[in-house]
């Protein structure tokens, strides 16, 4: 069985976040398992690949031809798809976001025809799943939601013209979303399934709280609706080979972990008293990083000291960047995405920090267990399918910043080395959740499945 993932991010060849990493790590988990995967991915400006010919699709109702170029990595094929739009400096924040992840997907539709099964991925290739059903639904779709929050919406009339889909797409069973088109709405209404990355994540999305104005939406999918939660590459990250550390370790032997903490002390200009807080993340509001900001002075005064890897909103940055300079010797602020640093922060701090006013699944915290260092995360999605409260880190409960605070106080009074131990031996490689995978291709493909509660379209089914 062939599966194409059709994303706009995939580690190590284009990563703003989580998405590249699980939509880099498991179609090979896939494969181990015999399945034939490969990846679709905009041929974006700096990524390194053989050009393979051209590819001709429709966009607008106009024939237009891109590249096709292919790459490999750990054995998994990745085909790029080249057109002007995708050569910017950055993955994504432009205004015309909407019309180049429709380009995106029309051209991954068509390169990806043969396929048996097409896994799109949020929003950027949410369209995927619609024109699939528009061509008679023989291919299956899978769809899975990163996060909800991103929706990719646009006003009607272009979505039209840009889709050539016709216009009862955009009825209220179908796309349309408060007077637009919403791509995340096709994903979810026209997949044969629909996943998301973890089973708390897949129960909250049903409720007001955390279903972004879909949860009347998923609720009427939801028989077709699945959390399974998110690995990691473990052979990536591994700090028993990690080239990235000044010093190596495992859970048989932690004194390469000491030197990681001194050295990541000395990198930040801290001294080696107290404990090191770590964060490795975006800087928006889902990550409830404002709170951080606001129990510093508190936090310090515990003895604690705080290195803030992250890139995001200009007025976070600003803040933290303050911070480090106000704080000098006790808070360390880097912008930008820093690969390297980011493997330092995991392995070299005492604790990592999600206070996340909501968490689809969450990659740092299975990370920073992995290098022994505990999360002190709110428990909301895959932060609590995955943290053992007092265990392997610390949960709680509660959006304030004084929750977040109290946690921390708690996480002092614990068995840091203890838990430390239990985090290393946790395991949170993507051998168990790509079974499920293969689970729910094998129900598309063993079944004439149809979509049950299906809109009201000429769309054929089965
Ligand atoms: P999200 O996908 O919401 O950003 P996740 O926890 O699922 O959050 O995944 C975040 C991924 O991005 C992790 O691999 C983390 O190490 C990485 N990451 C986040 N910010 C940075 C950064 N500034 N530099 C390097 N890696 C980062």
């Amino acid at each position: 069985m062939r599966v194409a993932f059709i994303a706009a991010e995939a580690f190590p060849l284009a990563k703003v976040g989580g998405l590249a990493d699980v939509v880099g790590s498991l179609p090979l988990a896939l494969t181990k398992l015999g399945l034939e995967a490969e990846i679709y991915l905009p041929w974006y400006q700096g990524i390194e690949a053989k050009h393979i010919g051209d590819i001709e699709y429709l966009f607008a109702g106009q024939p237009e031809a891109g590249a096709l170029g292919e790459a490999w990595h750990r054995g998994v094929r990745v085909v790029l798809l080249g057109h002007p739009d995708f050569q910017r400096e950055r993955l994504y924040g432009y205004p015309d976001d909407v019309a180049r992840f429709m380009r995106f997907s029309c051209m991954a539709y068509q390169a990806a025809s043969g396929a048996g099964i097409l896994h799109a991925h949020d929003w950027h290739a949410g369209l995927v799943p619609v024109l699939a059903h528009a061509a008679g639904g023989r291919q299956k779709t899978v769809f899975t939601i990163h996060n909800l929050a991103y929706q990719g919406r646009w006003n009607p009339g272009e979505f039209l013209a840009w889709s050539g889909l016709p216009a009862h797409y955009l009825q209220l069973e179908g796309l349309e979303y408060r007077g637009d088109a919403s791509l995340m709405k096709g994903g979810i209404v026209y997949a044969h399934r629909v996943t998301t990355v973890s089973p708390s994540y897949a129960r909250e999305i049903l409720t007001p709280e955390f279903g972004e104005g879909l949860e009347g939406l998923l609720q009427k999918h939801q028989h077709k609706l699945r959390g399974i939660l998110n690995g990691i590459d473990t052979s990536y990250w591994d700090p028993s080979t990690d080239p990235h550390l000044p010093s190596r370790y495992s859970a048989n032997d932690l004194s390469g972990k000491t030197a990681c903490r001194a050295a990541l002390r000395t990198e930040t200009g801290f001294n080696q008293e107290g404990v090191v807080l770590g964060v490795v993340s975006r800087l928006v509001e889902q990550k409830g990083m404002d709170q951080v900001l606001e129990i510093l002075p508190p936090l310090l005064r515990l003895g604690c000291k705080l290195v803030v890897l992250g890139s995001g909103e200009p007025a976070l940055e600003d803040s933290f960047r303050l911070a480090g300079e106000k704080y000098q010797g006790q808070v360390f602020f880097r912008s930008g995405h820093n690969e390297a640093l980011a493997h330092r922060i995991y392995a070299g701090a005492d604790a990592l920090l999600i206070p996340s006013r909501f968490e689809p699944c969450g990659l740092t915290q299975m990370i920073a267990m992995r290098y022994g260092t505990p999360p002190i995360a709110r428990a909301v999605g895959g932060l609590k399918d995955t943290i053992r409260d007092g265990v392997t880190g610390v949960l709680y409960s509660g959006g304030q910043s004084a929750n977040l605070l109290a946690a921390i106080e708690r996480f002092l009074r614990l068995d840091q080395q203890a838990m430390r131990l239990a985090g290393m031996r946790e395991n949170f490689s993507w051998e168990y959740p790509a079974l499920e995978y293969t689970a729910v291709y094998g129900e598309l493909s063993t079944s004439r499945v149809g979509l049950t509660e299906e809109p009201n379209s000429p769309g054929q089914r089965e």
